[in-house]
């Protein structure tokens, strides 16, 4: 949980203005203030935590099923071609509002935002080593 109310809280209670595009009882979404292209949008759940995995199943899925029809909706009104979910957790993963959210980045054939990072190279022991390791745990869980 984060220490304080976090900007989008702050968002959420109406005490600051945002764009919004989008409210139910569990989410919010609306505009990024520094957009990234036009119709850039942050889709937040309305109980602050600081990452992804701290946020209940149901809470997980009220954001999953409003984020396709809004990414859709988004594209749809901006002419956009694709789009860019980016989701970032911790600071180390360039996080900086510290109340989990999704971006949802509109995009274009030759837009210049980019989006390739550096691959790794590893061999197929790492690999299956690791594999091994992070699949020994037995409490993910998720069903079938
Ligand atoms: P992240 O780096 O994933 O934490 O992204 C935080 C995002 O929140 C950035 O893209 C900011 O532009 C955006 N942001 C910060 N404050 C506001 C605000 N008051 N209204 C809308 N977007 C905001």
């Amino acid at each position: 949980m984060s220490a304080g109310k976090s900007i989008f809280s702050r968002i959420i209670a109406g005490e600051i203005p945002c764009h919004r595009v989008f409210e139910n009882a569990h989410v919010l979404a609306f505009l990024d203030i520094h957009p990234l292209a036009p119709g850039h949008t942050l889709v937040v759940p309305k109980r602050e935590v600081d990452l992804l995995d701290q946020l209940t199943p149901e809470e997980i899925g009220a954001v999953a099923r409003v984020l396709g029809p809004l990414a859709r909706r988004i594209v749809q009104v901006t002419g956009a071609a694709g789009y860019n979910i980016l989701q970032n957790n911790g600071v180390a993963a360039g996080q900086e509002v510290r109340h989990v959210h999704f971006h949802i980045i509109p995009r274009r054939v030759g837009d210049g935002l980019g989006y390739r990072w550096n691959a790794r190279e590893s061999g197929p022991d790492d690999l299956a080593a690791l594999a091994a390791k992070i699949a020994a745990e037995a409490s993910i869980g998720g069903g079938a």
